[in-house]
C-alpha cells in the first residue's frame, strides 16, 4: 500500500494516458470465486460468507471515502477475505495433492502500469500484500516460492505457521479428489483430482475519486494441483490487469484464462476498440473460455464505474460499493444484485 517506497522506474507518460480529472465516483468491486454451489454451505456458512464480502466492501469504500488510492481499496478489501476462512484465498486456501497450502497474488495500478506478483509462498498470511511489495519496493514484478518470503522478510511482512492457512473443509475436499483420483473418474485430472474443481480465488478492482483503476486477486489455485503448478491469479494479463481504462480479476480455471490472457483480452477490447464493459467481459468468460473448454467468472470494472460480473458457474461470490457506502452482495446465479451505472 502507500506506505511502501516506489523504485520501480516510472512509466513514461507518452505511452500511458494520465488518470482523467478528479470527480468520479469511486466504486469497488469484489469477488469471492465462482466455484460455489448451493449444495456447498449451509445456512450458517453462507451467512459467514456474505458477512465476509461486506466487511471486505466496507474495508474498500473506506479507503476510497478517505481520497485514498484505488489499489489501497483493492488491498483493504482482499486482506479481508484472505483472513475469512469462507474463500480459496489466504486463511482457508485449497490444499495442494501433498497437503499443502501453496498460495499465488497479484496487483496492477492502471494508473501507473506498474504491477506486482508472487506464487508458491507457504507462509505469507497475506500474499496480496506482498505482492504490493513487489510492486511498491523492488524492480521486479513477480517473485515465487522461498525467495518470495525471503523478501517478505525485508518488508516486514507478516508470515505465519503453514498450519495457519488450513481449514477442515478443504482439507476434506482434497481428500475427495484424491479419492476420485485413485477412482479415475473420467474428468479426474492432475489439477482437480474430483469431477469438479473448486474455484474460491477472490479479487478486486477499484476505481478513485481521482479516476485511477486498480485490480488484485489472491489465491490458493485449484485443489489437489502438483509440481507447484501456478494458476492465472498471478500472472499479470491472465487473471489480473488494470489500464487507465479498465480493470479485471479473474476466477475460474486458470489454464484456460492464461491460454486467453483473459484479464488483458477484456480490457484490451474495452481500450483499443471502444467495447462496452460488460459485452468486452461477457464475450471473454463467458463466450471464449467455454468454448476453449475452461469455466469461470470475473469481475470487471472501466473507468465510468460500471461493473460487469460474468460468470458461467452456478454462483460467484460477489459484491460492489459505491459513493454511498451501501453493499451490494450476491452469491447464486438467481440472486438479485443491481449494477452501478456509472458516473
Ligand atoms: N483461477 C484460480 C487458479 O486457477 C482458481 C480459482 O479461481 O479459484 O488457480
Amino acid at each position: 500500500m502507500t506506505a511502501f517506497a516506489t523504485t520501480q522506474a516510472a512509466t513514461p507518460e507518452d505511452v500511458r494516458p494520465s488518470p482523467p480529472a478528479s470527480g468520479h465516483a469511486p466504486v469497488l468491486a469484489i469477488h469471492g470465486g465462482a466455484g460455489v454451489e448451493r449444495g456447498d454451505l449451509d445456512a450458517a456458512g453462507l451467512a459467514e460468507a456474505r458477512a465476509a464480502l461486506e466487511t471486505a466492501l466496507r474495508a474498500g469504500h473506506a479507503q476510497l471515502q478517505a481520497g485514498a488510492p484505488a489499489m489501497d481499496a483493492v488491498e483493504a478489501a482482499i486482506t479481508v477475505l484472505e483472513d475469512a476462512p469462507s474463500f480459496n484465498a489466504g486463511k482457508g486456501a485449497v490444499f495442494t495433492h501433498e497437503g499443502r497450502n501453496e498460495l499465488d497474488a497479484a496487483v496492477m495500478d492502471g494508473a501507473t502500469g506498474q504491477a506486482g506478483a508472487i506464487a508458491g509462498v507457504t507462509r505469507v498470511r497475506n500474499p496480496i500484500l506482498l505482492a504490493d511489495a513487489v510492486m511498491t519496493s523492488s524492480p521486479h514484478v513477480m517473485m515465487v516460492g522461498e525467495g518470495a518470503e525471503a523478501f517478505a522478510q525485508t518488508q516486514d511482512i507478516a508470515l505465519v505457521d503453514p498450519a495457519y492457512f488450513r481449514t477442515e473443509r478443504r482439507w476434506q475436499q482434497l481428500q475427495r479428489a484424491l479419492e476420485a483420483e485413485r477412482r479415475s473418474q473420467p474428468q479426474a485430472s492432475v489439477l482437480t483430482g474430483d469431477a469438479r474443481p473448486y474455484f474460491g480465488t477472490v479479487g478486486a478492482v477499484a476505481l478513485d475519486g481521482d479516476g485511477r483503476l486498480a485490480a488484485g486477486t489472491s489465491t490458493g489455485g485449484m485443489t489437489n494441483k502438483r509440481y507447484n503448478r501456478v494458476g492465472d491469479a498471478p500472472l499479470i494479463g491472465a487473471g489480473t490487469w488494470a489500464d487507465a481504462q479498465c480493470a479485471v480479476s479473474g476466477t475460474g480455471w486458470g489454464e484456460y484464462y492464461i491460454r486467453a490472457a483473459a484479464a488483458h483480452e477484456i480490457c484490451a477490447r474495452v481500450r483499443l476498440r471502444g467495447d462496452d464493459i460488460r459485452e468486452a467481459a461477457d464475450a471473454v468468460i463467458d463466450r471464449e473460455i467455454p468454448a476453449a473448454g475452461g469455466n469461470g467468472g470475473a469481475i470487471a470494472l472501466d473507468a465510468d464505474g460500471r461493473v460487469a460480473f460474468p460468470f458461467n458457474t452456478p454462483g460467484m461470490y460477489r459484491g460492489w460499493i459505491g459513493a454511498d457506502g451501501v453493499p451490494h452482495v450476491a452469491v447464486f446465479r438467481e440472486d438479485e444484485i443491481a449494477l452501478p451505472d456509472g458516473r
